[in-house]
């Protein structure tokens, strides 16, 4: 398959219109080649504010839509995302180097949310509640929070998306899309269907370009209710204090650093086959990929040499050849993070049990899958997210030091624990300070549960009936009725 097909320029979606095609424009990569694919507007505060003025005018009348309405545009959305699939997924390849069977996984996923919450807006109950007072009804009423502005990654450039843009849609919020300057046009051409699909002018807008401009803007424009983050925790905290202005509700959905467990009693196939499955998604670089992992000493020599068999098996390629299971990096400093951390390892005493060094015939930014053990917790790796395909395992001695080490981090996105035995495991998830945990399962989230952090890794929860809560206001109305 060829990988200069989309050389193009994109623009900017504001009030129904593309436009902005005359700004100077910022370049899109490929990480795997390294070469231009694309090109979209440097938008900034301008083209915000128009984004914003366009949302707070569309907000009026599609507020007032029924659920029923709004349902079936992103019903449409959903059926025109899986009908474009292989197009969605190839774009996203291209523009930051996930494996090709991955993408198609999260175009999935993409359209399950869509569908999800096409349903999910019929059920946004209000309440009457049993008044103190003969002649007082009370009643809460439940609103959209109004024009919403969303910051996406670009790990998951559809997924985080579909995330936010279909409980905000459903709920009767408009939106302003920010998306990732590494990988925008996964989401442009996700807006592109939105037109297709026939949602309203101004409904969805998307602005590319300066983080800072269009972030700030996002920021002090009072007319934006509510921030839909999704990123690091290092901008999670800067967003914090920006929405002090004007308590400027926000969802944050941000960084981790996922502990494995694996005690004795574990299937150690299955334990292997799934912490091998999430420290190597999408090249290590998910939120919730293992970034640790300890395993109990009864089995650790022998989950070590299972691990790094599996590990060996995967194909390090070209994300666009089907047979990929790991892609690049997403440029070169995500590569360079990723070496300085297995060098320090090393230095500290870490033995290399698989890989450890890049993969330079096959591009600039690959790096071998990689095994390192005889690690501890004075090692940049077990404490800082290293965003790329590595993966420590530390030998531990029992289920409280397990859960002791686990929670020494100001992260709680993702844990994973492995044990058969029920009593054991359900003690060991209630020490535990994480927002999903995965037993004896590497791959937890899905669409109708929900999502998110602990501690530092962020506020809120995407996904379920949860994830539509953020884009909805309660009002209590006390009717007197005298
Ligand atoms: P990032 O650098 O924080 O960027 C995220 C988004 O924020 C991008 O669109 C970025 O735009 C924008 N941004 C950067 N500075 C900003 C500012 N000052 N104001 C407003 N927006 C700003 O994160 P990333 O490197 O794209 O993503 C990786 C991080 O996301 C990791 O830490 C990962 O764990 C986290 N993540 C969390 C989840 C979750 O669900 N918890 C899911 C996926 C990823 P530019 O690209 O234009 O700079």
């Amino acid at each position: 398959m060829s990988q200069q097909t989309i050389v193009k320029s994109y623009g900017n979606y504001i009030n129904g219109e593309w436009i902005g095609k005359a700004l100077p424009t910022r370049e899109v990569i490929n990480p795997v080649t390294n070469e231009v694919i694309g090109y979209v507007p440097n938008g900034g505060t301008k083209e915000t504010k128009e984004a914003i003025e366009a949302a707070h005018y569309a907000f009026r009348e599609w507020s007032q839509t029924t659920a029923y309405e709004r349902g079936k545009l992103l019903r449409k959305l959903h059926e025109l995302v899986l009908e474009n699939k292989e197009e969605l997924a190839k774009t996203m390849t291209l523009e930051m180097g996930k494996p090709i069977r991955e993408s198609r996984g999260e175009v999935d996923s993409v359209a399950s949310f869509l569908d999800w919450y096409a349903e999910e807006g019929k059920r946004i109950y209000g309440e009457t509640i049993p008044s103190h007072n003969t002649n007082k009804r009370l009643q809460v009423w439940k609103k959209p929070v109004g024009v919403v502005g969303a910051i996406t990654p670009w790990n998951f450039p559809a997924g985080m998306l579909a995330r936010k843009m279909g409980p905000a849609l459903a709920a009767g919020c408009t939106i302003v899309i920010k998306p990732s300057s590494e990988s925008p046009l996964t989401a442009i051409k996700i807006v592109e269907l939105c037109e297709q699909a026939g949602f309203p002018k101004g409904v969805v807008n998307l602005v590319t370009g300066s983080s800072q401009e269009i972030g700030d803007e996002l920021m002090a424009n009072p007319k934006v209710r509510k921030i839909t983050f999704t990123g690091s925790t290092e901008v999670g905290k800067q967003l914090i204090e920006q929405s002090a202005a004007q308590v400027k509700r926000l969802s944050l959905e941000l960084g981790g650093h996922a502990p494995v467990i694996v005690l004795d009693d574990a299937n150690i196939d299955l334990a292997v086959r799934e912490a091998v499955a999430s420290a190597f998604r999408n090249t290590g670089q998910t939120c919730v990929c293992a970034n640790r992992i300890y395993v109990q000493e009864g089995i650790h020599d022998q989950f070590v040499e299972k691990y790094v068999e599996a590990v060996k098996a995967l194909n390090v390629a070209n994300s666009i050849e089907e047979s990929a299971d790991i892609g690049p990096l997403i440029n070169k400093s995500s590569l360079n993070k990723v070496i300085e951390h297995v060098e320090d390892a090393v230095q500290k005493g870490a033995k290399v049990a698989y890989g450890g060094e890049r993969l330079q015939e096959l591009g600039e930014n690959f790096y071998q899958p990689t095994v390192l053990c005889n690690v501890d917790s004075s090692m940049i790796v077990m404490h800082e997210e290293t965003f790329g395909p590595i993966a420590p395992i530390q030998k531990i001695s029992s289920i409280e030091e397990a859960a002791t080490l686990a929670n020494d981090t100001p992260y709680g996105l993702a844990a994973y624990v492995f044990t058969n035995n029920v009593s054991k495991g359900m003690k060991l998830i209630e020490k535990l300070e994480y927002g999903i945990i995965g037993w004896n399962d590497g791959v937890p989230s899905t669409t109708q549960a929900p999502f998110g952090g602990m501690k530092e890794s962020g506020v809120g929860r995407e996904g379920g009936h949860e994830g539509i809560e953020p884009y909805i206001e309660s009002q209590f109305v006390s009717i007197n009725v005298e």
